[in-house]
């Protein structure tokens, strides 16, 4: 498994408008955050990765290799930033205006594959989207530009894309319940500042993570830099990274403090997993 960090920043991305602070203004590249998601790579699907038997086109079509975690505002630079080309279906951690205002570009893919796009998340999640995105549910008022064609389906406990099981893991973002999402050794736990008790043991095992780490200072709905180094702790991954960053902190400065095997996520980041 493959997962790409398409954006590693806060809700307001690396640099803020108007900002002439030290991180916004630095040249490292590291240091531009867009609007935190990944895609994960589930693997090779192709006929060669099929086992023997009767060829099946419509399982090959159906077929589910590349994940995309929410739809940020930025989700047409990061397709092109990291020529992503094709999206099997979309996994929503929560209805935050940054995780899902990219909503509108599935078009693009539902254009490429000839095909609705398959979105999961739980039933708040869904429900926001259908009624922050009401046209794309009860259909347009004219005809022009399209909406975006999609399938939605309420996630109520693990289920299977592909041969990969996705396992839901409650998090809690302040008062708000999120989902990160668990694929074999690797979880992805955005927008978080606790783990509740029943979530830990969905996580045992894992020995790659992305975690929320906003900053240096505590806050309210997100992990900081402390806590987030304790949960990596806890957990015993091997490898840690932050995201949800914001621009308190900068790239190499900060990584040159974290403890081994825990680094800051950038965008473009590719782990094999
Ligand atoms: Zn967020
Ligand atoms: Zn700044
Ligand atoms: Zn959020």
């Amino acid at each position: 498994m493959r997962i790409t960090v398409l954006g590693s920043g806060t809700s307001q991305g690396v640099p803020f408008i108007a900002c002439s602070c030290a991180v916004c203004t630095s040249s490292d590249p590291h240091d531009k955050r867009t609007r935190p998601s990944i895609l994960i790579d589930l693997g090779d699907v192709s006929e060669s990765g099929r086992p023997e038997g009767p060829r099946d086109t419509s399982a090959v079509r159906d077929a589910v290799r590349y994940v995309l975690v929410d739809t940020t505002p930025d989700l047409r630079q990061q397709c092109l930033d990291n020529h992503v080309t094709r999206v099997d279906a979309i996994l929503f951690t929560h209805s935050h205006a940054d995780h899902i205002c990219g909503f509108d570009d599935i078009r693009r893919f539902n254009q490429l594959q000839q095909t609705s796009m398959p979105c999961f998340g739980d039933g708040e999640t869904l429900a926001d989207l259908r009624r922050m995105f009401s046209y794309v549910f009860t259909g347009p008022k004219q005809q022009g530009g399209g909406v975006p064609q999609v399938r939605t389906s309420v996630i109520g406990g693990p289920f299977t894309l592909g041969a990969t099981e996705i396992v839901p893991v409650p998090l809690l973002h302040g008062i708000l319940p999120v989902l990160g999402f668990r694929m074999g050794t690797f979880a992805y736990l955005t927008d978080c500042n606790r783990i509740p008790d029943a979530s830990w043991p969905l996580l045992d095992g894992v020995t790659t993570v992305v975690i929320d780490a906003l900053r240096r200072r505590p806050h309210s709905t997100h992990f900081c830099l402390d806590e987030a180094v304790a949960v990596a702790s806890r957990l015993g991954v091997g490898r840690a990274y932050f995201t949800h960053v914001t621009h308190d902190l900068g790239h190499a400065e900060t990584c040159a403090q974290l403890p081994r095997g825990v680094e800051l996520a950038y965008d473009g980041l590719v782990i094999d997993a």
